[in-house]
């Protein structure tokens, strides 16, 4: 069938690839990825041949220039399926801009789903897993930091950072000035040969974890905040402070 194919890849562990994603693999007319290398040597694994096609690189620096082409063989009725490095395309990963103007373009976009560090760090937090939310990498720009963090801190949902390793330490002591007590579990590696889950509180993990970070790639996941208390004289300030800016 025609259409764009977002197929998702495996975040370690190479047979986490579905049935269904080695299919489309197989059978599209095109082959995108944010790297064809990566691409290649997964079909190399799977025994997935290329059979004359060619894998065009779709990436952050490149996408501009690539997409009109793409689209233009989605229109014709091609069927194109697109890789990121790992993972679930468009999470974290290139593949908005482009299933955006397949859509306006008409075409038809197929989610293959499969693996997604987000969804698999929080299957092994032993978090609340009701309501969350996935914020992304935090901005690397220390001021920007530290805002978004507390921005995003205050939902009231556990929450998922993606972190470079570097800087997980320097994020762990921000949000203790945010919230000591809260838990947090780092999950490192996963599905890979040094897996990691790491839980402890904001405190705790920050004290852990080396100055110049840890190796490997890691998914932050934090509880949700602590319930505000208020103090009846909190209440009252709070009132008072309230009816002041109603009388402005
Ligand atoms: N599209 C990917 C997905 O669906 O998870 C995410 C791509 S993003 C550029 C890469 C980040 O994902 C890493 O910095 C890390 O935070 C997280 N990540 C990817 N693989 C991981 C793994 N095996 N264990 C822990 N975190 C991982």
């Amino acid at each position: 069938e025609p259409g764009l194919y977002l197929v998702a890849t495996p975040i370690g562990a190479a047979r986490d690839i579905t049935l269904r994603a080695l299919d489309i693999l197989n059978a599209a007319e095109m082959l995108a990825a944010e790297d064809t290398r990566t691409l290649r040597h997964l079909m190399d694994i799977h025994g997935i041949p290329l059979r004359g096609r060619r894998i065009v690189a779709y990436h952050d620096h490149n996408a501009d220039r690539q997409r009109p082409m793409l689209i233009e063989a989605l229109k014709g009725g091609a069927s194109v399926a697109y890789t990121s490095d790992a993972g679930t395309p468009m999470v974290a990963d290139p593949g908005f801009k482009l299933s955006r103007d397949a859509a306006e373009a008409g075409a038809r976009l197929h989610a293959v789903p499969g693996p997604s560090a987000a969804l698999a760090a929080l299957t092994v937090a032993g978090l609340p897993s009701d309501r969350f939310l996935f914020a992304g990498f935090p901005p690397s720009a220390d001021g920007a930091r530290d805002s978004w963090l507390r921005q995003w801190a205050s939902v009231d949902a556990t929450l998922l950072l993606y972190e470079s390793p570097r800087r997980v330490r320097e994020t762990l002591g921000k949000l203790c000035e945010i919230e000591p007590n809260r838990i947090i579990v780092i999950c490192r590696e996963l599905t890979k040969k040094f897996e990691e889950v790491i839980r402890g509180t904001a405190q705790e993990l920050a004290e852990r974890v080396p100055e110049d970070g840890l190796k490997g790639e890691v998914v932050l996941v934090l509880d949700r905040p602590a319930p505000v208390v208020l103090e009846d004289g909190d209440i009252r300030e709070e009132l008072r402070q309230a009816m002041t800016r109603m009388s402005v």
